[in-house]
């Protein structure tokens, strides 16, 4: 049997873990990112080590990054996380890096898109083809996959920083996107309902005015991605969407959103199966950085 090993590469937290698949992930550690060479140091001796000691060996390393990155294998910047203010980490060749220490196929891709694959794999999207991954947290993104591939494109998704209106008689927050100010990340992500509400949403009670608000800027977004990508389903999570009442206020303000013009039986006989949490929870993220691990494999990278 060969052994995976994933790397959820995120702004505040690598974690690192071993395994194939859901129910085989034998080794798991987490710790703070710091400055690149140390983490990405940190997470090669994990991998090493891990598979050493169980005598192994490692077929292959999968890396759910946070980004912007660069995914394109044509591009001489591939593997690189690309423009990110986080400092110290701009232009860092992230999956360069791993595959010259532990020299197996690496397979790279956004967070959003790895945990897509990961339920694609195992969890709420087995069988289809077209659906999205959105998680809402310290920031809101996006993947998925169109015709069972990842969609990529030029870059990837940014699908948190489209526009959607913003009515401010109803709502004088700003927003607090450091590009857009008022784009649906920076109205509706974790730090904007702190900014609006003057206190974190994990301490707003489910009767609070600012869910009704929340439900409406997230569903307002999901308009767009049903318009554009036709999804079969929409997996939603992220620290925001742990509050689950937000999800059928969601499902209710999106049916109302569409109007009866989108009249598929999800929309309007099964939302409650079309909008979904993940299915692999919080492990979402570092099962899929494993199921890149195991593509990459398979496909040699
Ligand atoms: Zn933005």
């Amino acid at each position: 049997m060969p052994v995976y090993a994933g790397i959820e590469a995120g702004g505040t937290k690598f974690v690192c873990a071993i395994g194939t698949g859901p129910d085989e992930l034998r080794a798991e550690v987490r710790f703070a990112t710091g400055a690149p060479e140390e983490t990405i140091g940190r997470a090669v001796a994990f991998i090493r080590d891990q598979v050493a000691e169980a005598g192994e060996t490692l077929a292959a390393v999968g890396i759910a990054s946070f980004g912007p990155i660069d995914p394109d294998p044509r591009s001489s910047s591939y593997g690189y996380v690309t423009t990110t203010p986080k400092p110290g980490w701009a232009h860092t060749d992230l999956a360069g890096a791993v595959r010259r220490a532990l020299d197996v196929p690496v397979g790279f891709d956004t967070d959003v898109n790895a945990a897509a694959l990961g339920e694609h794999r195992w969890g709420a999207a087995q069988g289809l083809d077209t659906f999205i991954y959105l998680t809402v947290g310290t920031g809101l993104g996006g993947g998925g996959m169109v015709n069972g591939e990842l969609i990529h494109g030029m870059m990837h998704p940014e699908m948190g920083h489209i526009r959607v209106p913003h009515d401010w008689a109803v709502d004088p927050y700003p927003g607090c996107c450091t590009y857009h100010g008022d784009c649906l990340e920076g109205l509706s992500a974790g730090p904007a309902i702190a900014g609006r509400w003057g206190q974190p949403g994990e301490e707003l009670p489910p009767d609070h005015r600012a869910w009704p608000l929340e439900a409406r800027y997230l569903a307002l977004g999901l308009v767009n991605f049903v318009c554009t990508l036709s999804p079969q389903r929409i997996i939603m999570g992220g620290g925001v969407m742990e509050r689950d009442f937000l999800f059928p206020m969601i499902r209710r303000e999106l049916q109302a959103l569409l109007n009866g013009y989108i009249a598929t039986s999800q929309i309007l006989h099964d939302i409650d199966g079309y909008i979904v949490p993940p299915a692999l929870g919080s492990r979402a993220g570092v099962l899929g950085a494993i199921a890149l691990a195991e593509r990459a494999a398979q496909r040699g990278q």
